[in-house]
């Protein structure tokens, strides 16, 4: 059902990078301030879309940080003027690339895109995809897509569900639905959900005018034109190096059959936008990091959740390669490491711990999990001195007994 379903779609809706650059608006963007009657279709997804904002206010997930939430909510401001106070952004930890608004203008931003993003620009770009998506009313035709195969309960449901969810995110990351329903199955019905994957998608038509119209909004708001491309390049060399074959082979299955590829094709098109635009100013990493860095590390230890170490470690690496934050990256990159346990990984975790260490923002827990891996090596002396630089450290540490005890077991085993 969910191969077939795909397949039809996409058979149908193929766009070529000529159809993109022309841009076409086929219908009137929708009228700010307008809400449909109750008793239409549109009505009924308003309303369902009302009770999942409900459901999402009172998520454990919810990022409840209110500078992170102004923020954002102010950038999604900054890039839909016009619809602006329409628009409620909720920040969710969830360890996936994804941005929804759904039409009543509940908007989720998850943290697994707001640590990808490098700068404002890239995050600006998303954005203004998304507010493309609002203003075009794509999820509308989406769901009449849907009717012609599901009823048109399961069809609202299946909407609102996978709005919310983003299983239409703009990235087409190759996620599966299951995958984002373990970081999220809290929010929704997961009989709905299950559906979804094979459900519901905007047309490739509909992401590539996301794409064209979120590209104009971020250059109108003076962001740098390139960051579009750059920010879809940097999700398909991420999916390239996932752990997960599926995943990565994925890529290729899109250009065929996916509804929503995140293609080269959709970033050639970007790259072609940005060339004929006058260049703007180049993004401003050094804000954005500051806005991000109180999240840094609870957002890379969720990312380690998904057990993807591949794409992790590709995550880590790009970051890395902007020269901030060197000591907690360092500290994830070597986690990654000691979580896959594949052939040398040990090895490499310990190099990490001690890139980690030479930096000032090195997490404390680097010195106690450096001192464990040089234990395990049989390097006491290394051992003793991580352990007791962490002691020093991490004065009120839970773990103090414990780590007083490998100490202690440390210096015995000196004396024999
Ligand atoms: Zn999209």
């Amino acid at each position: 059902m969910t191969r077939s379903a795909r397949r039809f779609a996409g058979v149908t809706a193929l766009v070529t990078v000529a159809a993109l650059l022309a841009a076409p608006a086929r219908s009137d963007p929708r009228t700010p301030h307008l809400r449909p009657a109750e008793n239409t279709d549109e009505g009924g997804i308003w309303s369902l879309s009302d009770k999942t904002e409900q459901q999402a206010k009172l998520s454990a997930e919810r990022n409840r940080d209110p500078a992170l939430n102004a923020y954002v909510q102010g950038l999604t401001c900054k890039l839909a003027a016009e619809y602006c106070d329409e628009i409620r952004v909720y920040v969710m930890d969830r360890p996936f690339f994804n941005a929804s608004m759904a039409p009543n203008g509940y908007t989720e931003v998850w943290s697994g895109l707001l640590l990808r993003a490098e700068t404002e620009d890239e995050l600006a770009f998303v954005l203004g995809h998304e507010i493309g998506h609002f203003a075009e009313n794509h999820s509308i035709e989406a769901q009449r897509a849907m009717k012609t195969r599901a009823n048109n309960a399961l069809a609202l449901q299946v909407l609102v569900s996978a709005v919310a969810m983003g299983a239409a995110v703009g990235s087409g990351s190759p996620q599966s639905a299951s995958d984002i329903m373990r970081a999220a199955g809290s929010v929704n019905d997961l009989i709905y959900l299950s559906a979804i994957a094979g459900y519901f998608s905007y047309s490739r038509e509909n992401e590539s005018e996301a794409d064209t119209l979120g590209f104009r909004r971020m250059v109108k708001a003076g962001y740098d034109p390139a960051a579009g491309a750059e920010m879809w390049r940097s999700q398909i060399d991420e999916t390239a190096a996932s752990t997960f074959p599926k995943v990565r082979e994925a890529q290729a299955r899109a250009s065929i059959f996916s509804t929503h590829p995140l293609s080269v094709e959709r970033v050639g098109a970007l790259q072609t936008l940005a060339k004929g635009s006058p260049a703007g100013k180049t993004g401003d990493r050094k804000a954005y990091r500051a806005v991000i860095r109180p999240h840094l590390a609870a957002w890379l230890r969720d990312d380690l959740r998904r057990r993807d170490y591949g794409e992790t470690l590709a995550l880590i690496h790009r970051l890395e390669s902007l020269e901030e934050d060197q000591g907690v990256l360092a500290f994830y990159r070597a986690e990654a490491y000691r979580q896959r346990r594949g052939e040398g990984d040990l090895i490499r975790a310990r190099e990490a711990y001690t890139a980690s260490v030479a930096f000032v923002d090195a997490p404390s827990a680097a010195w106690r999990n450096l001192g464990d891996l040089a234990a395990q090596a049989g390097d006491k002396a290394a051992a003793r001195s991580a352990y007791e630089t962490y002691l020093v450290r991490a004065p009120q540490a839970q773990d103090r007994w414990l780590v007083e005890a490998s100490l202690k077991k440390l210096a015995e085993g000196t004396a024999t």
